[in-house]
């Protein structure tokens, strides 16, 4: 094996460079705090998202740079000592999707469930970790991570090819926001705001578990993504360039309005006004897409008829990251294989390419559309 690492180091916005790392040697109690001990990941593919975008582009600060970045990463663990192997449940040779927070695991937050929140966080992979904090190596724009003894794995079945099986993290996401905060169930109606890689997934998870009428909305440009829509499950589409979103929800619906309206778009603040239109009497919204700030800084804001939050009943939640429970769920969506998912795989990269595949996801790069991204260490 190579004594040396290569991984793609942002540092700066829209710069990003390979480097080479030593390859970390991991060892039980090793070095201090502990900080070599956990397991050593070899990257088979990491997603990227409308996240790594921001991350890119700078809009998340500069602070912490330079860093690794890549969040939604899968992979095969190489090497673990016994205590977290013990821990986690996983040995040498598994596959293992990781999720990004590395939680301290004994707080409050993180006994009661809620530890993407958590306070006294030892880092996060992809995130904004400090260089010089442990092994350095916490990334998924890499060939290999090291894993800290408090990161969350979960198992997925070796069989599936890499490009769907790193779909965990989007689909984590539609699970999630679907179903655990929207509470869509059997023959639940539910409309999907935006028709993006977590829309998508919204409807899927909807169809597994039987929600009765499925509609989806998009954008002119995003005819692929909306009869991708089609087959993964959504029962009517909606250019909203060509219709009235709320009058044709109403008319699907004879005239009551869905349970549930997730809305996934990023900036537009009219979907939000949408949402409160088109769901029904005692339904919930979920909020998911991030509006950003305007000009002068503030975040984007919608004026909002709270009167009509009153008077229908109505439930708004925000939908604040994915947590274990859905990331399972999402991996047992997958290995079902009840879905096409590889036609939501649109590219694939080599750490090589990274800029170019968030430029594409971004829509920079004209004449490509893609859906799913993945970066693939090994091409
Ligand atoms: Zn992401
Ligand atoms: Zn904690």
């Amino acid at each position: 094996m190579a004594d040396m690492v290569r991984a793609v180091v942002q540092t700066g916005p829209r710069q990003m460079e390979l480097r080479e790392f030593p390859r970390p040697v991991i060892s039980a109690g090793g070095g201090p705090g502990g900080a070599q001990d956990g397991a050593l990941l070899r990257v088979e593919a990491c997603g990227i998202c409308g996240s790594d975008v921001e991350q890119y582009k700078g809009a998340m600060g500069s602070r912490g740079l330079p860093m690794i970045p890549g969040h939604e990463p899968l992979g095969i663990i190489e090497e673990i000592t016994p205590e977290t192997a013990a821990r986690w449940g996983v040995k040498a040779g598994d596959r293992v999707a990781v999720e990004i927070l590395i939680p301290c695991r004994s707080c409050d937050l993180c006994l009661a469930g809620q530890y993407m929140q958590c306070k006294s966080r030892p880092g996060s992979h992809g995130g904004y970790n400090p260089p010089e904090r442990g092994l350095g190596l916490y990334g998924g724009y890499a060939e290999y991570m090291h894993l800290h003894p408090n990161s969350i794995v979960h198992p997925v079945r070796a069989d599936i090819p890499a490009q769907i099986a790193v779909m965990y993290n989007p689909l984590g996401a539609g699970v999630r926001w679907a179903l655990q905060y929207g509470g869509v169930h059997l023959g639940s109606t539910v409309l999907v705001l935006g028709a993006g890689q977590r829309g998508l997934a919204a409807i899927l998870a909807s169809k597994y578990v039987g929600a009765g009428l499925i509609i989806a909305t998009g954008l002119g440009r995003d005819a692929a993504k909306l009869e991708l829509a089609r087959e993964f499950g959504a029962d009517v589409t909606i250019n909203v360039e060509e219709e009235d979103t709320v009058a044709r929800v109403r008319e699907l619906t004879g005239g009551d309005g869905v349970d549930v309206v997730l809305d996934l778009t990023p900036i537009a603040l009219s979907p939000i006004l949408d949402a409160v239109n088109a769901v029904r009497w005692g339904g919930t919204i979920v909020l998911a897409g991030l509006k950003g700030r305007s000009a002068d800084g503030e975040p984007r804001a919608v004026s909002l008829p709270t009167d009509m939050l009153i008077n229908k009943a109505l439930t708004v939640k925000g939908a604040f990251s994915v947590d274990a429970a859905a990331y399972m769920d999402a991996i047992r969506l997958i290995e079902s294989g009840k879905f096409p998912l590889e036609k939501m795989q649109t590219h694939k990269f080599g750490l090589d390419d990274v800029e170019h595949a968030i430029q594409l996801l971004a829509g920079e790069v004209p004449g490509e559309n893609g859906i799913h991204v993945a970066i693939m260490p090994g091409l």
